[in-house]
């Protein structure tokens, strides 16, 4: 079996580790829907969380790099924020994230008087999201480079 590819990522796979079906349930992990006897992972795949696998399984692609530019105008648009999350598995965290800052919008309320507080809330929160979105955007084009 020459030339064989992993199952999940696609990438070209090591004769001496590569996993097959037994393999993985052997190891009580999950096994990935619609593997067959003739397939296998590689060794980074098995590795992996299950969150991994079922990406993989339900995108059947392999993770794409975002444009920092692009995530930075998406955060600033209400639906477009919470896809500019999604493309970078960031979702909850994102969604946490824009909740939380209601936190420092309160406290400025209180701080400073109206309507400076609304100039300086929208700034802070603005300042956090392109922060974290920029930030955590990276850290995904990273990840990606590094298993390709
Ligand atoms: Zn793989």
């Amino acid at each position: 079996m020459l030339g064989k590819e992993c199952f999940l990522c696609k990438k070209k796979l090591n004769i001496f580790s590569k996993y097959s079906k037994i393999d993985i349930s052997q190891s009580n992990k999950e096994v990935p829907i619609g593997m067959t006897d003739e397939d296998d992972i590689c060794r980074k795949c098995f590795g992996s969380s299950r969150e991994t696998r079922k990406r993989f399984v339900s995108s059947g692609e392999i993770r794409k790099p975002v444009s920092l530019k692009w995530q930075s105008i998406f955060i600033f648009i209400p639906i477009l924020a919470l896809y500019a999350w999604l493309r970078i598995e960031k979702f909850w965290l994102g969604l946490g994230l824009h909740f939380l800052m209601y936190i420092p919008s309160i406290v400025i309320g209180i701080v400073i008087p109206f309507p400076w507080s609304v100039v300086v809330s929208i700034g802070v929160t603005s300042y956090a999201s392109i922060y974290f979105v920029r930030k955590w955007s990276r850290q995904w084009n990273e990840s990606i480079s590094e298993n390709s």
